[in-house]
């Protein structure tokens, strides 16, 4: 596709970040021109379809107080419905299944209590961190310098805790706890709205998702902005010039402009050139905020028989690969569909059938031999994607944030950041995205408006 050689505003990154961020923009009459590297706009969210049913590779939920993505998806005719989430839950914990209602599975009285204990004194540790500059809180330095693991043995987690945590770290951060800053995980909880906001089905995040998959909203984002979209342009250099312009440059040719926003994951600003260098902390930043690794397997039966047997089909699980489910069966009459996070450490490196053989063992562990006949199943890897690879979201390790998080969203010379990394609310998150695209294009604005 040829693209215009000059634009006000080049957008890199058509994900829900960059999309937003154009929409934006182009509702403040700014000429955009958006350069995405895939051929297909959404970024980390992408949808496919198993037995005909629309399923989502990446994001698929959104809960109460994500606004922003969620009044976008209603104005641009998404619909969303409840998370199926009728029937008992279950639990597979140190080799036996059990089954448990609310977000909490039934442990023993003495490891429930620990688990209430230590969310208790997280949330304490919340309260004192700095959502928009983590770096200042008076605690900011000490925290950075931990693990979410180590700060878990500090404060003497049991076993059983830090089990349910590492389950938590790895479904939010692709990540184990001792890859990731308590600081990190402290401050992203907290601008999720808490623990229980983000962990749960009803009044958190997991509440609602969408029966035509996310990637519409973005699919309907990018048919409004129709030509300024361009698809296949990896940006590889964004020069500065001594009048104040700026040229971005992808394969398939340059645009000028006189503002560029960024809005792809930190950890892929290091895959573009800067012309002249941007100071060193800019690189530091993009090679101290990696991406996670987390890796989704969906199962189709000609019914979603755990239903039938009572089962909400949400089951946590201690073994891997399949280590969290849902239901998302389009209802009772079939197709029957689970979703199962997998665990990309052991599930990532085997070849397409032992994938499938390894989550159908995990799938019958938990709702039994039934679950070994699906009639389709598909698997999606985000670390080994070839192009822009990993997600959902940054696992920041100790130390970058008090040493480069300055740096995060700072703009310089008409550079400007988003992407969900950059957001203050629902950081990590489809909504976060949203946010950080309005955000850089209201930088954008002010600056082109003088
Ligand atoms: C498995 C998984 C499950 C998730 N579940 C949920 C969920 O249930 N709910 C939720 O809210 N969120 C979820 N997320 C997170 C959510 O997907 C992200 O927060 C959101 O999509 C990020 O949007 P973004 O625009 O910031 O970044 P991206 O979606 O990553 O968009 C960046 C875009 O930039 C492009 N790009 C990168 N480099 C270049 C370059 N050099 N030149 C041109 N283009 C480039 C990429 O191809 C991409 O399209 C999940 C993510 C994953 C992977």
């Amino acid at each position: 596709m040829t693209m215009q050689a000059s634009a006000d505003a080049v957008v890199v990154g058509a994900g829900f970040a960059g999309l937003a961020a154009a929409r934006e923009l182009t509702r403040l009459g700014h000429d955009v021109v958006v350069l995405e590297g895939r051929d297909r706009v959404g970024g980390r969210s992408s949808t496919v379809t198993i037995a005909g049913v629309a399923v989502d590779l990446g994001a698929t939920f959104v809960g109460p107080t994500q606004d922003a993505v969620t009044s976008l998806a209603a104005e641009l005719g998404c619909e969303a419905v409840p998370t199926f989430s009728r029937g008992k839950n279950l639990i597979r914990w140190r080799g036996r299944v059990r089954s448990y209602r609310s977000t909490i599975p039934r442990l023993s009285v003495i490891e429930l209590l620990d688990v209430s204990r230590i969310q208790w004194r997280f949330e304490r540790v919340c309260r004192r961190v700095r959502v928009d500059e983590p770096w200042a809180g008076s605690n900011a330095y000490q925290l950075d310098g931990l693990t979410l693991d180590g700060w878990l043995k500090s404060v003497r987690a049991s076993a059983g805790t830090r089990d349910l945590m590492a389950i938590m770290s790895r479904v939010t951060w692709g990540a184990e706890p001792d890859a990731v800053s308590m600081l990190h995980a402290v401050r992203y909880v907290k601008a999720a709205g808490g623990l229980d906001r983000m962990l749960d089905v009803e009044g958190g995040a997991q509440q609602s998702r969408f029966p035509g998959g996310t990637q519409q909203i973005a699919v309907r984002m990018a048919e409004e902005l129709g030509p300024r979209v361009v698809l296949g342009a990896v940006v590889r250099r964004i020069e500065r010039h001594g009048d104040g312009t700026l040229t971005v440059t992808a394969d398939s040719g340059a645009v000028r402009a006189r503002a560029v926003v960024v809005a792809i994951p930190p950890e892929h600003r290091r895959a573009i050139t800067f012309l002249p260098d941007l100071p060193p902390e800019y690189g530091k930043l993009a090679e101290h905020w990696p991406q996670g690794k987390l890796s989704k397997a969906y199962v189709a039966y000609e019914k979603p028989f755990w239903r039938a047997n009572g089962l909400s089909g949400e089951a946590l699980s201690d073994e891997g690969p399949v280590f969290i489910t849902f239901d998302v069966s389009p209802g009772d009459d079939g197709p029957g569909v689970l979703l199962g996070f997998t665990d990309a450490r052991t599930f990532d490196p085997l070849p397409p059938e032992q994938r499938r053989q390894r989550a159908l063992t995990g799938f019958s562990a938990l709702f039994g031999d039934q679950a070994l006949n699906p009639i389709d199943y598909l698997d999606h890897r985000w670390g080994a994607e070839g192009f822009a690879p990993g997600g959902p979201t940054a696992a920041v390790p100790p130390g970058s944030w008090t040493t480069y998080g300055r740096w995060l969203r700072k703009p310089i010379d008409g550079i400007y950041w988003a992407g969900t990394e950059t957001a203050d609310t629902w950081t990590g998150f489809l909504d976060g995205a949203v946010r950080s695209g309005r955000r850089a294009a209201d930088e954008v604005h002010r600056a082109l408006s003088g």
